[in-house]
């Protein structure tokens, strides 16, 4: 308080830029950390979100199935044979039909419906508000569009899928598992 002026206004403008940078620093980095976050849940490939975004929106709708008495469905739909399209096309075309089938689910699920890759060559929708009846009728329009899709595979890419609805109270792992063994039973009785 007894410094003479110049040096108070030099101990002032030291405090000014320390703080500007501070400010800037921490800025930058809630950016970044918004960023990794984003990165965190999406899938590098096909840009839809991955099974940890998948595993949120599940839970979100077992909850939502709690408060609001109001179902959901979903689709596990695994790509047939998808080893043997990798072994004809090679590895760099086999990513290429895989973002075309993740275009065409975008393209082709309503608006409050979400696909997630749930694994290589596997892919899950969830569908809010949705029975087993329309879930299935979902999945077979689904099953024709993409064995109508254009590649450079030999045959017409065919895909297997478990639908299930959510029963109240299960959990989310539990409605998955259905799913799973849903699909299991496609490829057991034929796949496509
Ligand atoms: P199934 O009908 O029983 O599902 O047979 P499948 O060959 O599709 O299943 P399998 O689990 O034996 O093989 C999965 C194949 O998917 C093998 C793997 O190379 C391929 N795959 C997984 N992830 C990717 C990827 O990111 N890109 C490409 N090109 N292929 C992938
Ligand atoms: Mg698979
Ligand atoms: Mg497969």
């Amino acid at each position: 308080l007894w410094a003479p002026t110049e040096e108070l206004s030099r101990i002032a403008m030291s405090v000014f830029i320390t703080m500007l940078f501070g400010f800037s620093f921490s800025h930058y980095l809630t950016e970044q950390h918004q960023e990794l976050r984003r990165l965190a849940n999406l899938d590098p490939l096909t840009g839809i979100g991955n099974r940890r975004a998948l595993q949120r929106a599940l839970a979100e709708s077992v909850e939502s199935s709690i408060r609001y008495a109001c179902t959901a469905s979903l689709l596990v739909i695994d790509l047939d044979h998808f080893k043997k399209v990798n072994d004809a096309v090679g590895h760099v075309e086999g990513d290429r039909v895989l973002c075309k089938v993740v275009e065409l689910l975008r393209c082709r699920i309503r608006q409050t419906d979400r696909v997630f890759r749930y694994g290589g060559e596997e892919f899950v929708v969830v569908a809010p508000h949705t029975t087993l009846a329309n879930a299935t009728r979902m999945a077979e329009q689904l099953r024709r569009h993409i064995a109508a899709l254009k590649t450079r595979s030999d045959g017409p890419i065919s895909v297997s899928i478990g639908v299930t609805e959510l029963i109240a109270g299960e959990s989310v792992d539990d409605w998955m598992e259905r799913g799973d063994r849903a699909l299991y039973r496609a490829k057991k009785t034929g796949r496509n």
